[in-house]
């Protein structure tokens, strides 16, 4: 009884083309027979999480038998005294990207028009797609910042359900003032809501994030992926309104965050100096990548993210050295989309991982040159 009957998904699953989203380091791996990768293609943390969540992950993981609390009541907690917030302000899911899908299926019914920006963080592209939305999508301005101009514009004529944007953004790094992210958001249709993913607000030392401030067309969203190192946990958390947490939690997932993740996501929480030292060793990070670039006559962007863009002249040319870099056993990736495709996008490593990007880099880059 084993026939092959072709049997279509959903209309609009089917409608999607085939592919995978990220091809992790894992299956480059496998692809080009490396043992081992320099993993700077990712935006991982290469300072690991706080040996404070670790300690508290490995002394409960004999209870991994158990259920987290689906509430995460004790880690909301805690968040909410971060952010000068209430509890039912708070919605821990597993990352960004699971509470991204939870406001696509929420808020952008069937049919309805979402906007972007063409070659930003992608996840969200993946959802609109998954649950029958439309994606429309303005440009990078040519400095690489977002452009809020065409965003309002675009929103004012589609009259989008959800905007995306991320700030500080990924893959350009780049960082918009907080008036422009105000001036955006008073800027959008009464019926279009803004999704502000800042996954890298824990790098951005100072004043320049907006207020805390609360919404019903804003949803925020944090992670421990990024600064906290515990990309592999999964945990991230929305700050909204009590109706919008209502509304996500008529939807999520509610066993759907690991119960390690929320015990480690609570003792990092418990040790912010950990982060800032986190934040203050990718500074440096940073700077050794402006360097290195200044040295080989490249352009770059100027971050606020673990990451740096480099600009290589032309989409070829980043194409060509981010798969020579690969054959040499380190993983980068590139931006997608013009005006961006011709940089190259390095994480921040220890300065030994950094070294060695450097010295890499500086061979191929002369070849390719
Ligand atoms: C890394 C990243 C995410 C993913 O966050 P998770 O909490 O790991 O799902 C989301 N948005 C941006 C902009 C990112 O760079």
């Amino acid at each position: 009884m084993t026939q092959n009957v072709e049997f279509l998904a959903a209309p609009h699953i089917e409608a999607i083309p085939p592919m995978t989203p990220f091809i992790g380091p894992e299956q480059l791996m496998r692809e080009g027979g490396h043992a081992e990768l320099l993993r700077l293609g990712a935006n991982e943390s290469a300072f690991g999480p706080s040996p404070r969540a670790v300690e508290a992950m490995s002394a409960e993981l004999p209870h991994i038998s158990w259920y987290g609390d689906p509430e995460s009541y004790d880690l909301r907690l805690a968040l909410a005294a971060r952010h000068g917030c209430g509890i039912e302000n708070i919605s821990v899911g597993s990352g960004i990207d699971d509470l991204m899908g939870l406001a696509v299926r929420a808020f952008a019914a069937p049919g309805a028009v979402t906007l972007t920006t063409r070659g930003t963080y992608p996840t969200f592209n993946y959802h609109v797609m998954g649950f029958g939305a439309k994606l429309a999508t303005v440009d990078y301005r040519h400095d690489g910042m977002l452009d809020v101009d065409a965003l309002i514009e675009t929103s004012k004529r589609l009259r989008p359900a959800i905007v995306y944007v991320a700030n500080p953004d990924n893959p350009s790094g780049t960082l918009l003032p907080k008036d422009e992210i105000v001036r955006l958001f008073e800027g959008l249709p009464a019926e279009t809501l803004l999704f502000l993913d800042e996954a890298y607000a824990d790098f951005v030392t100072g004043d320049l994030l907006i207020p805390e401030f609360i919404h019903g067309r804003l949803l925020r969203v944090r992670t421990f992926s990024k600064a906290f190192g515990m990309a592999g946990a999964r945990i991230g958390y929305a700050i909204a309104t009590p109706r919008n947490v209502t509304t996500f939690q008529k939807i999520r997932l509610h066993y759907g965050v690991n119960r390690n993740a929320q015990i480690g996501a609570l003792a990092s929480l418990q040790d912010p100096e950990f982060a800032q030292h986190v934040a203050a060793e990718t500074a440096r990070g940073r700077e050794d990548y402006y360097k290195l670039a200044s040295s080989l006559g490249r352009p770059y962007l100027e971050s606020c993210t673990n990451f740096v863009c480099i600009d290589f002249g032309a989409a070829e040319v980043a194409t060509q050295l981010m798969n020579a870099l690969l054959a040499h056993g380190v993983f980068v990736r590139k931006p997608a989309a013009p005006p961006l495709d011709r940089f190259v996008r390095v994480s921040v490593g220890t300065a030994a991982e950094r070294d060695e990007f450097a010295a890499r880099l500086r061979v191929l880059w002369r070849e390719i040159a």
